[in-house]
């Protein structure tokens, strides 16, 4: 099995000789690379094996020996998880081994961006277990090879590769343009709920909506708003929020959504989508691939499910590794967001998840981080 990656390359070139040597930029050796000190700043600094070694026991005040036995024992780990998912990923797509290097490259970088959704804390706990007890926890990590085992473009004329005997246009093109229309189907039945919706906010007796506005923007993004005049992300995260998320004093239910239920005024379909609002929260993600032109497939930061979203804008506004914070919600046999998106690089992700963390502490709920940002994902503001 072939895959190397090493998605820096560019921004470290002086720095990595050919012979894969690192001139440390600590002690200046030419020497075995370690590891890197900044990995996403724009001009990363190496550092060599023994330099990262001594960083690290100084840091955590250990030995040396202990230091490394950690680093072996951490890159013993995520070597095992690779393993065991590029070769479930093999076993998924019936192939012996990797057709190309591009087939291997993306294949990791999947593999990469979901070792990279468990924790620190997670990670050291798994270094301290041995490989057997390892395999089988890795084993139930789920992923979804479905997206990645793709099988090449195929022309309108050509024998479908379902291996039907029908030209392709005759068989699999049908249904790929039948899932198309029936995904654009359920967005247009959702367009039509939160128009409902939000008529019946706006004819409300019992609602102070000026006051509601005031409270969703507080004091900071009022003063923003005044300053730089409302944004179309605001007003359609502010819409978002009116209709999932605003819920009246004891009520366990989002005010519109209870109430859009309560009438008469719903197909079965439109009530399908307004109870899959009510069930799904807002929630921090990983984008993990992108399906170009069809959507991507994310994965929930907080309790590592997976789902893979019908939306094109998403897949051309953002790139795997991204973080975003959304509502995905069904729709039929589909998933799609709910309002607008925002994609941020990685580099943010970690301040914010501790900000998030730390106001769920605080806030003494027990239900998860998940159902405490349905409530309070708008004092993060766009989050980012
Ligand atoms: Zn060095
Ligand atoms: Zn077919």
């Amino acid at each position: 099995m072939v895959y190397n990656k090493n998605p820096m390359k560019d921004k470290l070139s002086g720095k990595i000789l050919d012979d894969g040597l690192c001139l440390c930029d600590v002690c200046g050796k030419k020497s075995k690379l370690g590891g890197f000190l900044n990995p996403i700043s724009p001009d990363p600094q190496v550092a060599c094996y023994d330099c990262m070694i001594r960083m690290s026991a100084e840091e955590k005040g250990i030995s040396i020996a202990a230091a490394e036995k950690q680093r072996n024992d951490a890159l013993r780990v995520s070597r095992l998880f690779t393993d065991c998912k590029m070769k479930e990923y093999l076993a998924a797509a019936q192939k012996s081994d990797f057709s190309d290097i591009d087939e291997a490259n993306k294949i990791l970088q999947y593999v990469t961006t979901v070792w990279n959704t468990f924790d620190k804390k997670e990670k050291d706990k798994m270094a301290r277990k041995k490989d057997d007890a390892l395999i089988p926890l890795f084993e139930n990590v789920k992923m979804s090879w479905g997206h990645l085992t793709e099988k090449p473009p195929q022309k309108r004329n050509d024998i479908c590769a379902c291996g039907s005997g029908r030209k392709y246009k005759a068989c699999c093109l049908i249904c790929q343009e039948q899932e198309k229309a029936e995904i654009e189907k359920w967005k247009r039945f959702d367009a039509w709920v939160i128009r409902k919706g939000m008529i019946l906010l706006t004819e409300s007796k019992d609602l102070d909506i000026a006051s509601l506005i005031k409270f969703y923007f507080g004091k900071k993004r009022e003063a923003e708003a005044k300053r730089y005049g409302i944004t179309e992300q605001d007003m359609e995260e502010l819409n978002e929020w009116l209709m999932n998320d605003y819920f009246a004093p004891d009520e366990p239910t989002p005010y519109a959504l209870g109430r859009l239920l309560a009438q008469d005024t719903l197909s079965i379909d439109e009530r399908k989508l307004v109870e899959a609002r009510i069930e799904a929260p807002k929630s921090v993600y990983l984008v993990t691939f992108i399906k170009k032109g069809t959507g991507a497939l994310l994965r929930n930061i907080f309790d590592q499910t997976e789902v893979f979203v019908h939306d094109t804008m998403m897949s051309q506004s953002t790139q795997p590794g991204y973080a975003v914070f959304l509502r995905v919600f069904p729709a039929g046999p589909y998933y799609l967001i709910s309002g607008g998106h925002m994609s941020y690089p990685p580099i943010y992700l970690d301040e914010k998840l501790k900000e998030i963390e730390k106001a769920y502490k605080k806030s003494g709920q027990k239900d998860g981080v998940n159902p405490f940002l349905r409530r309070n994902g708008h004092v993060f503001g766009r989050l980012f």
